[in-house]
């Protein structure tokens, strides 16, 4: 059916992220050395404007992550939604900054291609076992569970269906959780996006949810991307929740969340540590600095808190 090619193309975006990320760390513009076991090859150039917006969003998003981190001491969790094949739970441990558990969800087809390349792989599946103390690792086909990292299949739009999974496998709603969706919800309806916020809301006392997708759909530039995405199929289902900060913080102080900010990537870029902004704009020459600005300025990053144990996460910012 239709709605299955849609699903499908959504699913192919995890690999779009993946390549384009594993290209830009090929350049140096940050580390990863996990990502070459997701992506055989370094592939295809990509543009510098390009390699820089990846670099805003990772290490935008990691800021804020690991600023709750290190504000709960690590005695939280963290549920990246929509996943598809991140390396954070990788990071994370080599950086001491490991959360009690780390849960992913992304559809059951992403989750199964995820699991055997953690399987198949040394590096990856190394940390994994080194992090669990019991016989109990569960790694089949569809689903991964240890003590810290846990890969769950899931369609985002069921959330009853979503809540069970999770709370099968230990998710604890008392515990300090950082919750992470990165260019995922725009490809939910606004009424599906609010309800994994709503649901989010409604189960933590003690949260911080972090969302970075697209901003300023309805501009021309912003109709260009909508285009471009939807001539391979996929739709931007979420595009009218991408309108402006103010509807992206709105989707959060609508569904329970008592604190939103949101910035777009121009502003993030401009406030990240400079040094290193300063070394990533040497490694390659960029031509089109309007260019650059303009996909900046479509995309965002908005950021929600709920603070009942005063742990102080509604000051976390740039
Ligand atoms: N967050 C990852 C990143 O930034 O590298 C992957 C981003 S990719 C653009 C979007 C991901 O969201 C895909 O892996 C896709 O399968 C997942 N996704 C989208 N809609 C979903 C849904 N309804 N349920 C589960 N996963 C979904």
């Amino acid at each position: 059916t239709d709605s299955d090619t849609a699903d499908e193309a959504v699913r192919a975006t995890c690999d779009d992220a993946t390549i384009c990320k594993r290209f830009a760390t090929s350049k140096s513009y940050w580390k990863d050395p996990y990502i070459q076991y997701f992506v055989r090859s370094v592939g295809e150039r990509k543009a510098p404007e390009i390699n820089r917006g990846y670099y805003a969003r990772v290490q935008g998003v990691n800021h804020l992550l690991d600023a709750f981190i290190r504000k709960a001491e690590c005695d939280c969790q963290v549920i990246n939604l929509g996943a598809g094949l991140d390396t954070t739970f990788w990071r994370l441990k080599d950086e001491n900054l490991m959360p009690r558990k780390f849960f992913e969800v992304d559809f059951p087809t992403v989750v199964a291609r995820k699991i055997h390349y953690i399987k198949t792989k040394p590096p990856l599946s190394k940390p994994l076992i080194e992090t669990h103390s019991t016989d109990s690792l569960l790694l089949d086909a569809h689903s991964l569970d240890s003590d810290r990292y846990c890969i769950i299949g899931a369609d985002l739009r069921d959330i009853s269906n979503l809540d069970e999974k999770l709370k099968k496998f230990q998710l604890n709603p008392e515990l300090p959780t950082l919750l992470l969706s990165e260019c995922v919800l725009v490809y939910m309806t606004p009424a599906q996006s609010s309800n994994v916020v709503h649901w989010a809301a409604e189960t933590f006392h003690t949260a911080m949810f972090i969302n970075y997708e697209q901003l300023n759909m309805s501009d021309r530039f912003g109709q260009v991307m909508i285009e471009n995405l939807q001539r391979r199929q996929c739709i931007l289902a979420g595009a009218e929740a991408c309108q402006s900060l103010e509807s992206q913080k709105e989707r959060f102080l609508k569904t329970g969340w008592e604190h939103a900010d949101a910035l777009d990537m121009m502003t993030v870029y401009s406030m990240l540590p400079q040094h290193d902004v300063g070394r990533i704009e040497r490694l390659e020459f960029l031509d089109e600095k309007e260019l650059l600005q303009q996909l900046l300025q479509h995309y965002s990053i908005c950021w929600a808190t709920k603070d009942k144990l005063n742990l102080g996460n509604a000051q976390l910012c740039y």
